[in-house]
């Protein structure tokens, strides 16, 4: 039997409809694994997963999820994140029509076993021509209750007020690349304005320990290199004040900023390691060492940042 955990921190995001603050990302878990590594995310107490269409792990998420269920938790004590691939004309891959979005999430619900999601969002802005369309199959899919919200990822305020313009509603949400050196404080502040939940991925990509190690290559960068060979990361200082990992001062840093985070891992440890972030707080000197790392834009992307794109 699976406790089910008084209310965990959540973020709003639409008239009743409460985000977990700390999510599990699946990015580069494979099918094989991802039920095994979601399972003990959510005996970590986690309560929302986040995959995507493109992850090749929709099935294996949804095994854990429903043995979950099956074990004693209530659908809405979980969240579900997944997201349509729109298609990219760059790598000849078709941008999704209407009629494909709409079939996407049919497929979707369909490997995870789930009659809806939570939280359906478009991958990233790579289809101009089909953009609109896709974003009117997500409205309407709302509407029929097979996701209780959408939003977008990768989205710059360009392409939100695109959607905008066309008369369709706000998304509730937008996944971005957020942390202390990609901070984009224009986009976060046209967020909040808008009311649109921001939601940080890769907020490891600072750590000065792993991004280094064989077989890492996720968001790495020379850059990243340097920080891992530097004697003393400033993250590894604050770790070490507040008797933490350096993880958990990054994740702490974007809950601290009102996020909700995705931190992946396959280690049981981590794992339970990045969810404990509510037991200490990073001070106003700290906070503000943080906001003065901005170096502009993310690195997630190994093709560039998406959210440049036409
Ligand atoms: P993260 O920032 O979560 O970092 C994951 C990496 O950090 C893994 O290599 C992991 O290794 C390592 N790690 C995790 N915890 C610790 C720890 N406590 N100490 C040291 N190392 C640790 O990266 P992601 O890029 O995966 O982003 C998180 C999630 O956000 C994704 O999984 C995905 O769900 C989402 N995302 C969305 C994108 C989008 O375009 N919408 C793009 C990228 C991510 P190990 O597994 O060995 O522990």
């Amino acid at each position: 039997m699976i406790e089910k955990l008084s209310p965990t921190p959540h973020i709003t995001i639409r008239d009743g409809i409460r985000l977990p603050t700390v999510g599990f990302g699946t990015y580069l878990i494979s099918d094989e694994e991802a039920a095994q590594a979601v399972t003990a995310a959510i005996d970590a107490g986690y309560r929302h997963v986040d995959t995507a269409e493109v992850y090749q792990n929709e099935a294996g998420v949804g095994r854990a999820v429903n043995a979950a269920l099956n074990a004693g938790l209530g659908r809405d004590d979980l969240f579900v994140t997944t997201k349509l691939f729109p298609g990219n004309p760059d790598w000849g891959v078709p941008a999704k029509t209407y009629e494909t979005t709409i079939a996407s999430l049919e497929s979707s619900l369909e490997r995870l076993g789930l009659d809806y999601v939570d939280l359906y969002l478009i991958h990233a802005p790579l289809t101009p021509a089909e953009r609109v369309n896709q974003w009117r199959a997500l409205v309407d899919l709302r509407e029929t209750g097979k996701t209780r919200a959408i939003g977008v990822s990768n989205f710059s305020q360009a392409h939100i007020q695109e959607l905008l313009a066309a008369g369709l509603p706000r998304p509730d949400a937008d996944q971005i690349e957020l942390h202390p050196w990609s901070q984009k404080l224009e986009l976060v502040d046209y967020l909040r304005t808008t009311g649109i939940a921001p939601i940080a991925y890769s907020s490891l990509v600072p750590l000065s320990t792993w991004r280094a190690e064989e077989g890492q290559d996720s968001a790495k960068t020379a850059e990243m290199q340097a920080a891992s060979e530097a004697a003393d990361s400033p993250f590894a200082v604050m770790a070490r004040k507040y008797g933490v990992s350096e993880a958990q001062v990054l994740l702490r840093w974007a809950v601290q900023k009102g996020y909700a985070v995705l931190p992946k891992s396959t280690s049981p440890e981590r794992i339970r390691e990045n969810a404990d972030l509510f037991s200490f707080a990073l001070d106003d000197e700290d906070m503000a060492a943080i906001a003065a790392m901005d170096r502009g834009t993310g690195v997630a992307w190994p093709t560039g940042d998406p959210m440049t794109g036409a």
